[in-house]
């Protein structure tokens, strides 16, 4: 059974109709990118999922329960961590009480097990846990906006972007995370325009232009797909 499941979203902001009819699934353990330009609707997409906008039409479900008409905490105790675009963390809070933050839904006695655990995965936080967020670097910061969603224990991950703006070495880092919470079975739908990391990574993807789907497929099978190119483009 899919963990998640998506049909038929619709989401408008007033009159602009950012999804028409969305229709995706995400099986459990599976990792899945969205791809497509600016203003295709991936952000939309995820915002749909965890909460933050209403659809207008269509259903979600996780685990086999609907999610529209939950919000964004009750879909957060679902087990779903949301990593906005952005690197969105409490910039006049430490390192490790960002970390906090992102347990905060938690009452069980291994909260500290798990800041230590993104120690490890994450060492540059470690030497940098008793300093402000806001003084990190962008990539830090990226590292400790995903290390915060991680600490909610998600059963789904949701991350827009996690390589923008960022240096290439940087990115690499972080992918090279993904690919350990892969191995580790985590499930994650990704949003990136790093299209060849992004496949790399995925095990199936999803093409979106202007709202809607228009190509779907296995990610190696999408690797040397020019229509990938030219869904960029704003192609046919
Ligand atoms: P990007 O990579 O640029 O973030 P995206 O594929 O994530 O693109 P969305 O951010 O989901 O695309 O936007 C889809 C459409 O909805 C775009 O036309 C965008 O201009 C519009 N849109 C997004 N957010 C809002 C908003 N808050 N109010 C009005 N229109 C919006």
């Amino acid at each position: 059974m899919n963990a998640l499941e998506v049909q038929g979203l619709e989401v408008a902001y007033g009159a602009v109709r950012a999804l028409k009819g969305v229709n995706l699934s995400v099986g459990q353990g599976e990792v899945i990118t969205l791809l497509g330009a600016n203003g295709a609707g991936k952000s939309t997409t995820l915002r749909a999922i965890s909460g933050l906008v209403r659809p207008r039409a269509g259903s979600i479900t996780y685990r086999g329960e609907a999610l529209t008409r939950l919000s964004p905490a009750q879909i957060v105790r679902r087990g779903i961590a949301h990593c906005p675009e952005g690197r969105r963390v409490f910039a006049g809070l430490s390192v490790q009480d960002n970390l906090l933050l992102g347990a905060s839904g938690r009452r069980d006695p291994e909260i500290g097990l798990d800041i230590q655990r993104m120690f490890t995965l994450f060492p540059i936080l470690a030497e940098r846990r008793n300093q402000a967020a806001g003084t990190l670097s962008g990539g830090e910061q990226q590292m400790l906006a995903l290390a915060r969603a991680l600490m909610s224990r998600p059963t789904l991950l949701l991350l827009d972007e996690p390589s923008l703006g960022l240096a290439p070495l940087v990115v690499r880092s972080i992918f090279a995370t993904l690919k350990e919470l892969k191995a580790a079975g985590s499930t994650i739908l990704l949003v990136e325009q790093n299209v060849k990391l992004a496949l790399e990574l995925a095990d199936r993807a999803y093409v979106l232009r202007t709202g809607q789907v228009v190509l779907e497929g296995k990610a190696e099978e999408l690797r040397d797909d020019a229509r990938v190119a030219r869904a960029y483009l704003g192609g046919a």
